[in-house]
């Protein structure tokens, strides 16, 4: 059975219900539905914990996709004992949600990167304190400040964030909608999940994403790196923000 996404059509759940389907040779948990993210897309996969009906709080490490099943593995931290573990088990996973939310906001803003500065992207990153976008730019003639300002107009004007969904040969017949060259767009059972932000951003994108940019908070980009005759790297990280 595969694990039921809840994080994908809401990603403000922080705690949820969960029964343990299985438990691999590896010590990985599978189970019925998930709030934990699993790494892709340049976004880090969440950590957090399932509370056991015995009380016993085992810790996550971190959620990744199985290669082969594609089912959500929920990684224990090293030195958890699994002992009170079975499959049947009924749990409560919480979230840890600084990081989570962090990494929501990080990855909303690499979006609005993507409209200031429309070029295709070859690759990405994010973290809990800053992210960053890989560009094939092929005459840069912007200053960090310039990029910055740009944000911060974008994340002001408290755009909503929504989901929609298309079929894949709605997708193919539109490929301008593809910004990402090196992540393919999350397709399955033939549809597509796309990002729309406003009217300004539409793009298919498995993530997790604030509700409005105006929660995206203050952010800067930090650094334009040189990464090759058309390869220009830009980071970006919070502004002052003492939750972190
Ligand atoms: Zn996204």
């Amino acid at each position: 059975m595969t694990c039921e996404a809840l994080f994908r059509s809401d990603s403000y759940l922080s705690i949820c219900d969960a029964t343990v389907t299985a438990i691999t040779e590896d010590g990985a948990i599978l189970l019925d539905r998930s709030i934990f993210y699993p790494t892709g897309g340049g976004q880090p996969g969440d950590c957090g914990w399932l509370e056991l009906p015995n009380g016993e709080r085992l810790e996550l490490a971190a959620t990744r996709k199985d290669r082969d099943s594609g089912d959500n593995l929920h990684i224990p931290a090293e030195g958890q004992s699994l002992d009170a573990l079975s499959e049947g088990l009924s749990v409560v996973c919480h979230l840890d949600w600084a990081n989570r939310y962090a990494h929501m906001r990080l990855h909303t803003a690499l979006h609005l990167l993507s409209v200031a500065l429309p070029y295709p992207v070859t690759g990405g990153q994010i973290g809990k304190e800053e992210a960053r976008l890989d560009f094939n730019i092929p005459d840069p003639n912007f200053t960090k400040e310039e990029v910055t300002q740009k944000l911060i107009d974008m994340i002001e004007a408290d755009h909503a964030v929504s989901e929609l969904w298309i079929s894949d040969e709605d997708l193919d017949a539109q490929p301008d909608l593809v910004k990402t060259m090196s992540v393919q767009p999350p397709r399955g059972a033939g549809k597509v999940r796309l990002i729309a932000i406003g009217d300004i951003d539409l793009q298919p994108c498995g993530g997790t994403h604030v509700g409005t940019t105006l929660e995206i908070g203050a952010i800067e980009v930090s650094k334009i790196e040189n990464k090759g005759k058309q390869n220009r790297r830009v980071r970006i990280r919070f502004v002052g923000d003492d939750t972190l």
